[in-house]
């Protein structure tokens, strides 16, 4: 039996309740770009084209994959969303440019390492053709994939990270087919190590130099720039630069400034104040005849998950932050009288985050409240069992009003009595199933003393509701890993939108924390986004026996796929690529399927092969078989079923027994 917690609002408004009431209280509006809507019929819908009023409910989308017999979770790709996002940020310095009257062009460069996917580079270059995108690299690996996608000559691919003399003999080749390639000298050994290889293989080359500004961003990526920086060029090295340049001859070779202040930028001010830095630093050198041609602003253009931490806040709009950019270096240029660059950004966090999205299958409601309206207690029970009955009695009574500081008095000498018998039972007073019951007596009562505080609606509210409240909260068990798909909220405290899929024209009438698969305390979401003032927990619908309850995690294109790690051996998960299209049924379809990976080559990463397990568990098998201790067609069945797992994915397969457990 189950009790039902009355509603967290305040009791005026308890019956009515909207799909709208669910898009604020989930913040739909302050993190979703106009992309995801809540519609009338209380599910979560997809807009993925600007303009457009086709919708996708994401629901439909997860019954086409149950049909098709795929696991959770999914992480669902909307392609069209990626593409959407693609040509908002080309289109807003356009628009820039046009209002400024900026004299030269934008070039947008995708840094792949926020999102390396094939399908997902190949998306933003197929929707960044019109504006001429290229691509940004940091590793050797990552620049052995850009490479053979640059399909045009004039493509950039700028080059950073430290690069060793292959990396950098090897971006010479690439210069020497005619490709646009970049390399961002980081140090000045880098710099002489080019130019020394560029000179033997009598080659001019061009690069570009990435300054460490005196701007430093601000919040989390602070320290991607500023003098204590682990990256870039210092002044006086850059003088050093253009001193060997000019010495040799070979100013032409130095075409790109570059800077880069991290993500997430909070405060478009900063980002002025480093485009003025770079601006004067370009019209010097353009002044001291080094012809460089485009300056590169770096990443960090926000996204606004709407978490509560300052660290994450964003202060500007996407045309806010391209009209600083522009307008700031505009104006230095022609203070300097210096033509104005070709204007570069490396925006990644803000291009792949809003496309995907993943959902997640609750698995259980752990709520500690349980216990019988009409619960006698037994005979010849301990006093504190007794005592703690007496209360549950009294509380149920409905025809008292219940009195506040009584309320809180109960709720005290609770905690007392609660404390009591775990000293009791580590002294051997009490026995192992009354102490169990006092436990469901105590989650019981406090269940119920919120209740009638609540209902009291004092003023101001006592810091017991609070306290009662956290005690409260539910564990909903998901299938997932925080490690695996959420490494940010594990790693740095980010916050990521999360809301039901379905059911949201219900009052989500639970608290609830979010708990994974991993065998880690430190599996599970502590933080939420929401309209409640306290964000550790998150409200949701409670579960109803026989129907699967599935959540949608937003904002989870950039950074997270490719950072999660094997953590208890959860690994990838299944991947499903949508495009919407208005003429199929439910306006979409699935281009593509990436299963979840397979038990046999999470192992394989961590050198557990099928034949060695295999020649093991048999070796088992055999020697109780002949010692008497299983018949040999039970081994053999045993071997085979063991064996057959190595083909399962890793996590928890809801399609064996699909059957919602609440407890
Ligand atoms: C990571 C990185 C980016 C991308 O930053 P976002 O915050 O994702 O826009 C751009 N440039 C460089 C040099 C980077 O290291």
């Amino acid at each position: 039996m189950v009790e039902r917690i009355a509603s967290i609002n305040a009791p005026a408004d308890r019956d009515e309740w909207a799909a709208q009431d669910a898009a604020e209280l989930y913040r739909l509006d302050a993190w979703s770009d106009d992309f995801f809507v809540v519609n009338d019929a209380g599910r979560v819908a997809v807009r993925p084209r600007a303009g457009d009023a086709l919708e996708i409910e994401i629901m439909d989308v997860v019954d086409e994959a149950r049909r098709q017999g795929l696991g959770s979770p999914l992480l669902i790709r909307f392609q069209d969303v990626l593409r959407a996002r693609v040509q908002r940020i080309n289109a807003a310095f356009n628009d820039a440019i046009a209002d400024v009257g900026y004299t030269n062009i934008y070039r947008g460069v995708y840094p792949i390492k926020v999102n390396q996917l094939h399908e997902v580079v190949e998306e933003v270059l197929d929707s960044g053709r019109p504006f001429r995108m290229g691509l940004e690299c940091g590793s050797k690996a990552e620049l052995i994939a850009a490479l053979p996608h640059l399909a045009e000559d004039d493509m950039p691919l700028i080059c950073n990270g430290v690069k060793d003399r292959s990396m950098l003999s090897l971006i010479l080749a690439a210069q020497r087919l005619g490709k646009n390639v970049i390399p961002v000298m980081e140090k000045f050994a880098e710099f002489d190590e080019l130019m020394r290889l560029a000179e033997d293989k009598d080659q001019p080359t061009q690069f570009g130099v990435r300054i460490r500004l005196r701007t430093s961003g601000s919040g989390k990526w602070a320290d991607s720039g500023g003098y204590r920086s682990k990256f870039g060029v210092s002044l006086p090295e850059l003088m050093e630069i253009v001193e060997q340049l000019q010495a040799t001859g070979r100013e032409a070779e130095f075409v790109l400034l570059h800077f880069h202040l991290g993500s997430q930028i909070s405060d478009v001010q900063i980002l002025r104040q480093a485009t003025k830095e770079i601006a004067q630093i370009y019209a010097e050198l353009v002044s001291r005849g080094i012809p460089v041609r485009f300056v590169d602003v770096g990443g960090g253009l926000g996204v606004d998950y709407s978490a509560d931490n300052d660290a994450g806040a964003i202060h500007y709009s996407l045309q806010e932050y391209t009209n600083a950019v522009v307008s700031t270096l505009a104006e230095v240029c022609d203070q300097r009288n210096v033509p104005h660059p070709v204007l570069v950004s490396e925006s990644g966090r803000a291009i792949t985050a809003h496309h995907s999205v993943l959902v997640v299958e609750t698995l259980g409601a752990y709520q500690k409240n349980n216990i019988a309206k009409d619960y006698e207690a037994p005979a010849d029970v301990h006093d504190a069992v007794k005592r703690l009955v007496d209360m549950h009695q009294q509380l149920r009574a409905h025809s008292a009003a219940h009195d506040v500081s009584e309320l809180l008095e109960a709720f005290h000498t609770l905690d007392t009595v609660h404390e009591e018998a775990a000293t009791l039972f580590r002294l051997g007073f009490l026995p192992l199933d009354q102490d169990a019951l006092i436990e469901r007596l105590y989650w019981s009562n406090c269940s119920l003393i919120l209740q009638h505080l609540r209902a009291a609606d004092p003023d101001p509210l006592p810091a017991e509701v609070h306290e009662l409240e956290e005690k409260l909260v539910d564990q909903y068990l998901c299938d997932f890993s925080v490690f695996q798909s959420v490494i940010d909220h594990w790693a740095i405290g980010q916050a990521f939108p999360i809301m039901p899929l379905e059911r949201l024209d219900e009052r989500p009438d639970r608290r609830a924390v979010l708990v994974d698969l991993t065998c880690d305390s430190d599996g599970k979401i502590s933080e939420y986004v929401s309209s409640n003032d306290d964000k550790s927990f998150l409200q949701l619908h409670k579960l109803s026996p026989g129907k699967p309850y599935f959540l949608g995690f937003f904002l989870m294109g950039a950074y997270q796929d490719i950072m999660g790690d094997a953590h208890n051996l959860f690994g990838r998960v299944t991947e499903l690529h949508v495009y919407a299209d208005d003429t199929e049924d439910d306006n979409f379809w699935i281009e593509k399927v990436l299963p979840g990976i397979k038990v046999q080559d999470m192992l394989a990463q961590v050198q557990y092969f099928p034949n060695d397990l295999e020649r093991r568990m048999n070796a088992i098998i055999k020697s109780k078989i002949d010692a008497g201790e299983i018949r040999p067609k039970q081994g053999m069945k045993i071997l085979e079923q063991y064996l057959a797992c190595f083909q399962h994915e890793t996590y928890y397969d809801t399609r064996e027994s699909d059957e919602v457990k609440s407890q």
